[in-house]
């Protein structure tokens, strides 16, 4: 009897394929050696199962008693090899997936300033984070590339609906009216999202001379509206910003 599949599998994938002895990837060159040995009644279980190496394996067996040369690997250290790296590689599967987790990476488009700095935009997914966007800017630029009459009909509505905030900036003073207007921005969002959208925005002061005044800044809404599949769109790891 040897050990079943099951067993076999749930052994390389608590190793990683890894030798939990010498601790080298193997691939396909692994075995599974019963710690104990079937003949003095060890069972073909996951706890007596340890994955190892071609080299490694033919160590753990060449033991000669009869003419004993260095230490033998006993059962008990086998067990502490394998359940040592089992242990190893299930804190490095964990930490991956947290990793995957908080190093989100996020869509941004940089905006070519001219004659200025260049000014990164940030995808937005919801009307909420427009809306702050909005706070104590006094006016939009967008720029979009709708090539169908619906994402013209699309990508109009989403500006129109912007526009009109600005304009009407007292709208975002009423709780009601804020949460509504998010919540219509969020669905114009998702719509543009539907048809291969992301939207981009970022804040540009815009200096305005006038006479003898003293130039003015104006903080406007840069809203660029860009194909998922542009290449303008760089993607960056949120951690590394
Ligand atoms: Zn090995």
């Amino acid at each position: 009897m040897a050990f079943s599949e099951d067993v076999k599998i749930k052994a390389m994938v608590a190793c990683g394929r890894y030798c939990c002895i010498c601790h080298k990837f193997c691939g396909n060159n692994m075995e599974v050696h019963h710690i104990k040995a079937q003949a003095d009644g060890g069972d073909n279980s996951f706890e007596n199962a340890i994955p190892l190496c071609f080299d490694c394996h033919a160590i753990v067996r060449q033991y000669d008693p009869k003419h004993p040369k260095g230490i033998k690997f006993s059962e008990k250290e086998l067990v502490q090899h394998r359940d040592a790296w089992y242990k190893h590689m299930h804190q490095e599967n964990t930490n991956a997936r947290k990793q995957c987790k908080t190093n989100k990476i996020e869509p941004i488009k940089i905006y070519h300033q001219k004659g200025y700095k260049n000014i990164m935009l940030n995808k937005v997914s919801n009307g909420k984070e427009i809306l702050t966007y909005l706070i104590e800017t006094y006016g939009i630029t967008y720029d979009e590339e709708a090539e169908t009459l619906e994402e013209v009909k699309l990508i109009g509505e989403f500006i129109q609906n912007i526009k009109e905030l600005l304009d009407f900036n007292d709208l975002l003073d009423e709780p009601y009216d804020r949460i509504m207007t998010a919540f219509n921005l969020t669905e114009s969002i998702k719509e543009l999202d539907r048809v291969g959208f992301w939207v981009f925005v970022g804040k540009e002061d815009k200096v305005v001379t006038g006479g003898i005044k003293e130039p003015e800044i104006f903080p406007t809404l840069l809203i660029r509206i860009v194909r998922k599949d542009s290449s303008e769109i760089i993607k960056v790891n949120f951690e590394n910003r």
